[in-house]
Parts: C-alpha cells; sequence; structure tokens
C-alpha cells in the first residue's frame, strides 16, 4: 500500500443522487479502517475553492446510510471551470495538507477532477454517483437502482388510473443523454412504448404500435419517454398523437426530480459501500485519475478520461424483450 497517502477529502458534485451518502460514510470509515485522516468538503468544488472542509471521524457519517441526497451538500461550481478558481482549490488543498481527493458525481464533476490532477499533480479518483447510469466502466452508478424503483413505482399508481379510465398516459422519466432508466421503467412498468434519445423511433412507429395496441383491446397504454428524446417533449408528443388518434383519452405525466430523492435502495447502499472502500483502497495502491466501477460484479478502475469520453451504449437486448412482452 502507498504509505505516502495520508490526508484525503471527499466532496459529492453535480446533481445529487440517493446513496451519496451511503458512499461518503464508506468512504470515511474505510480511511480511518486504514488509519487515514479523511476530510469531508461541503458543496462541491465550491467548498473546496472556499475551503469549506472539516475533518469527519467515525460518527460523522452515523445514520446517513438510508439517507437519500448528500448531507456533504452538492454544487455546480463554475469558478472551479476556471484556473482562477483551480488555482484557489489547489491552495486549500495544500494549506490542509491533503494528499488526495475522492470524488462523487457524474461525467462533468469527473471532467473537473481530471483536469485538476494534471494541472496540479493531485492523486483523485472517482465514484459514480449520478442517477442516469451514464458512465462507462461500470454497469451501475450510484443511485440508479433508486431512480429505477421510484419511477416504476409511479407508473404502477399511474397504471391505475389509466386502466379505470382506458386512457393513454405518457410518462417523461429523467434521461437528457441517456435512456437507461426509460428502459429499465418501460420493461418493470409494462409500457407499450418507449422512446429514448439513443434510437431513432418516428411518430409513425409510435402511431404503429399504439394501433396494434388498441386493435389487441389492451386495457390501459403507458408510453415511457425520456426527458431528452428526439420527437419532442412529453407534451408535444402527446398532442402530435392525439391529431391522429382522436379515440384516445390521452395524459401526461412529468416525473420530475422526485426520481432523484428518497431513500437509496439496498443495491445502491451496497454498490455505494462497495465502491467507497475501493475508492481508498485504490489511492493506497497507488491508483490515480480512476473511476472505480463494478463491472460483470467485480470492481474495476478506468482511466477517467476514457469512462467520460466512452459513449455506454444501451443493451440491444433490452429493446427487444420490451417489444415483445408489449404486445
Ligand atoms: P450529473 O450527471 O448529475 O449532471 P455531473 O457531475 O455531470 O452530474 P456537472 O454539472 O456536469 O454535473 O458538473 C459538476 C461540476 O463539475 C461543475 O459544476 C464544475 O464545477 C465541474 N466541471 C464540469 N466540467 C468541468 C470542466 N470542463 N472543467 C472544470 N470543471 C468542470
Amino acid at each position: 500500500m502507498n504509505s505516502n497517502i495520508k490526508k484525503i477529502a471527499v466532496l459529492t458534485s453535480g446533481g445529487d443522487a440517493p446513496g451519496m451518502n451511503a458512499a461518503v460514510r464508506a468512504v470515511v470509515r474505510a480511511s480511518i479502517f486504514y488509519k487515514l485522516d479523511v476530510y469531508g468538503i461541503y458543496k462541491g468544488y465550491d467548498g473546496l475553492i472556499k475551503g469549506d472542509l472539516e475533518q469527519l471521524q467515525v460518527r460523522s457519517v452515523s445514520n446517513i446510510l438510508s439517507r437519500g441526497g448528500t448531507f456533504l451538500l452538492s454544487a455546480r461550481s463554475s469558478e472551479f471551470r476556471t484556473k482562477e478558481g483551480r488555482e484557489k482549490a489547489y491552495k486549500n488543498f495544500k494549506a490542509n495538507e491533503l494528499d488526495a481527493l475522492v470524488v462523487i458525481g457524474g461525467d462533468g464533476s469527473f471532467t473537473g477532477a481530471d483536469i485538476f490532477s494534471h494541472e496540479y499533480d493531485v492523486p483523485v479518483i472517482g465514484i459514480p454517483g449520478t442517477i442516469d447510469n451514464d458512465l462507462a466502466g461500470t454497469d451501475f452508478t450510484i443511485g440508479y437502482d433508486t431512480a429505477c424503483n421510484t419511477a416504476t413505482e409511479a407508473i404502477d399508481k399511474i397504471r391505475d388510473t389509466a386502466s379505470s379510465h382506458e386512457r393513454l398516459f405518457f410518462v417523461e422519466v429523467m434521461g437528457r443523454d441517456a435512456g437507461f432508466i426509460a428502459v429499465n421503467c418501460a420493461i418493470g412498468g409494462g409500457a407499450v412504448a418507449m422512446l429514448v434519445p439513443e434510437h431513432n423511433w418516428s411518430l409513425e412507429d409510435l402511431i404503429k404500435r399504439l394501433r396494434k395496441g388498441a386493435a389487441n383491446q389492451k386495457a390501459s397504454n403507458v408510453v415511457i419517454v425520456a426527458e431528452g428524446c428526439k420527437l419532442g417533449s412529453s407534451y408535444d408528443i402527446a398532442a402530435k398523437v392525439k391529431e391522429q388518434l382522436d379515440y384516445f383519452d390521452i395524459r401526461v405525466s412529468v416525473l420530475g426530480h422526485l426520481q432523484r430523492g428518497g431513500s437509496p435502495t439496498t443495491s445502491d447502499r451496497v454498490l455505494a459501500s462497495r465502491m467507497g472502500v475501493a475508492a481508498v483502497e485504490g489511492l493506497l495502491n497507488g491508483q490515480s485519475n480512476v473511476m472505480v466501477g463494478v463491472i460483470n460484479n467485480k470492481i474495476a478502475y478506468t482511466p477517467i478520461s476514457e469512462a467520460v469520453k466512452t459513449v455506454k451504449r444501451l443493451d440491444d437486448d433490452e429493446f427487444r424483450i420490451a417489444k415483445i412482452l408489449s404486445i
């Protein structure tokens, strides 16, 4: 193990995700287990720029495993995008005699960490905390499972009203650039169709699918729309469908930020705990500029630059399954 590292800091950055607290807890407890000092930085990179950090103890992270959000708070720091901002951050990093930084966040947070690490030769390690699951180098990101469960539960409730009134519902889920949540919820929630940013489904394809469902006397219809769908917003799509299929009573439900909140699922807690420990052990073993991931249920370290640049593809087989089951 690398004895140069004695003091590390951890921050959460970008959009919050359920399970971030569990990851911080794991970083703190693993650090203390390995006899390191560990500091928590508040409000992401802004906290590093302002020197808003404190030493954490075993008890500092009691009772946070089950809490959504992040007790370290998160932020989108425009100052850290500037050289001057990162210089201030480095001054605080040095002033506190820190040796390494653990960043829990998404691709933007990792890009910032990568730049900082190269500019100042600081060891950094990333833990993927984002509900979107859009990072290569890991099968799952922290928060994705919880967000899918929350969305599927909402879809189940919407289906109750959809079937009672024989309505067609468009349910919009999160995913500006990636359709992972949409595909997962479409299968888990039994949707008739899903519209995701990665695929070029046309309005005609959707109409055809809905006509087929009507011919098969489907009692309720739920279409899942990822927010980044290229056909437009769920409201636009619903209006266009109404023009062609006026016999449908159509409603739209945008799930929005409720998908980010709530207590993390057991899977997310375990994933976050494994990744938090692996981040500390990785640093002690000389890993730097890497993201911790879990691939085929094994811990894997991927260079941050690769994790950020590589586009993670949706699983084609899931599309095939959704199509078979939606008739
Ligand atoms: P999510 O996937 O939930 O949106 P994210 O980590 O991708 O999370 P961003 O808002 O993209 O969220 O990035 C978080 C922060 O990372 C930014 O506010 C900024 O401080 C830093 N960051 C992002 N890109 C850069 C960059 N090119 N240079 C320096 N810092 C950056």
